[in-house]
């Protein structure tokens, strides 16, 4: 999605979610392939023809854990899809603020639709949050973000066969080929193991255009690491069990460090005059140091006891809302690592439970930089001598670090947050 969110673990994939979630916003699901990300960074090339690329797929798979067998009848006469291949290179000119992306997937259907799912499947979620310590609301939210609850996942608009995605994008896509190669051998292997349920799946083993499957969008290797058979009935699966997806997921979020019993943080409530450079992203402080600060549970939440230990954040800078991380808010992060899409995933939780919302508005009067402006604050940070970690039009911790190191150099307001204000006053700065 053009928050540019990288999608889970590893590492960034770039471009590959804004088509993803125009797709799916046209079915109202804007959620974003989980656990899909490009770690490897092979050299770019020309890529060889699609059938001589289609053959060494093959062969690769065969040399690993697909069979023969499953590697002809998947991949003999396969034709690259474009639309996946167009979907890899868009970028957005602009950046989406956080606060439409989080308005457009926690909507009050999307609400209404999870509490139904809450009850619905309320047996079952005692029994995963029994096994695995991960509270049914985040559950339910990853579900509702990622197929908004299982039901964009037949619709022919949004999904794609995932072998002839993965084939396309093992070919198209140089820089991360051997990425999807992994991807479309894992995906090879689920089809040999006979583990999608083909029988109840019309469309074949489908997912998004990036090879995201099931009600909570596993790559086919976190499917292969993660999946559990959680109804008992000999088989994992994601794509039509959904206590297999939310136990699946729960297993995922468990792994990676998920602490039973912890919220994800909560929002903040700042005092007057509060420095916005003590929310720097990165420094843990216990819940009574920041209340020492006059940082405390917007609303008046109950807060966790004195010796939890959270960063703050100001997503949209000092004029919108705060948030005190927790460690669990981490592990959301694991599984997209965009910071719009862990809020999402964590305000949706929170609505699930009954929450009334942000207490604090976002700064909605301001338009979005275009990629140029971006560019251009990090280019003058850095003949500034303010480090910005490279100049490639993305608002990331270090040029949020070296913007919050030149709003304190001219007396600003520290927050890292880069507007068309902080853009005007750099452009001025000698
Ligand atoms: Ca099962």
């Amino acid at each position: 999605m053009d928050v540019r969110a990288a999608p889970m673990r590893h590492a960034r994939r770039r471009g590959a979610r804004r088509s993803l979630a125009i797709r799916l916003a046209a079915v109202g699901c804007i959620g974003v392939p989980a656990l899909a990300v490009a770690a490897s960074a092979e050299t770019p090339a020309t890529p060889p023809p699609f059938e001589t690329c289609r053959a060494d797929l093959a062969a690769w798979g065969v040399a690993h854990e697909v069979p023969a067998r499953v590697a002809d009848a998947q991949l003999a006469g396969l034709m690259p899809d474009p639309e996946v291949l167009a979907a890899t290179g868009s970028q957005g000119e602009f950046v989406r603020p956080i606060w439409d992306y989080i308005e457009a997937s926690v909507t009050p259907a999307r609400i209404e639709a999870g509490q139904r799912a809450l009850a619905a499947h309320a047996d079952t979620l005692a029994a995963i949050e029994a096994a695995y310590g991960v509270d049914r609301h985040v559950l339910v939210a990853f579900w509702g973000v990622e197929s908004s609850y299982g039901a964009v996942l037949d619709n022919p608009a949004v999904v794609k066969p995932v072998v002839r995605s993965l084939a396309t994008l093992s070919c198209g896509d140089p820089a991360r080929a051997g990425y999807w190669r992994d991807e479309l051998t894992a995906a090879l292997g689920i089809l040999a193991r006979n583990e999608a349920p083909l029988d109840r799946m019309p469309g074949g083993l489908t997912g998004s255009w990036a090879g995201a499957m099931g009600h909570t969008q596993f790559m086919p290797t976190v499917y292969r690491q993660y999946a559990v058979d959680f109804d008992g009935d000999g088989r994992r699966d994601i794509w039509t069990s959904v206590p297999d997806a939310l136990a699946s997921t729960a297993n995922y979020l468990r792994a990676h460090g998920w602490r039973p019993g912890e919220a994800w943080g909560t929002e903040a409530s700042l005092p007057e005059g509060f420095d916005a450079a003590l929310a720097d992203e990165t420094t843990a402080r216990s819940f009574a140091a920041w209340r020492a600060l006059g940082v405390k549970p917007a609303r008046d939440r109950a807060a966790p006891d004195d010796t939890a230990e959270a960063t703050l954040i100001l997503p949209a800078g000092i004029r919108g809302p705060a948030f005190l991380l927790r460690p669990n808010f981490a592990v959301i992060l694991r599984y997209n690592t965009a910071l719009a899409y862990a809020l999402t995933v964590a305000h949706l939780s929170d609505r699930l439970s009954g929450d009334p919302g942000f207490a604090r508005d976002w700064p909605r009067g301001d338009r979005p930089l275009t990629a140029d402006e971006r560019r251009d604050i990090q280019t003058r940070l850095a003949e500034r001598g303010f480090a910005p970690g490279g100049v490639d039009g993305k608002i990331g911790p270090r040029t949020r670090s070296a913007l919050r190191a030149f709003q304190g150099s001219i007396g600003l307001p520290a927050d890292g947050y880069a507007d068309t204000a902080v853009l005007e006053r750099i452009r001025a700065a000698p």
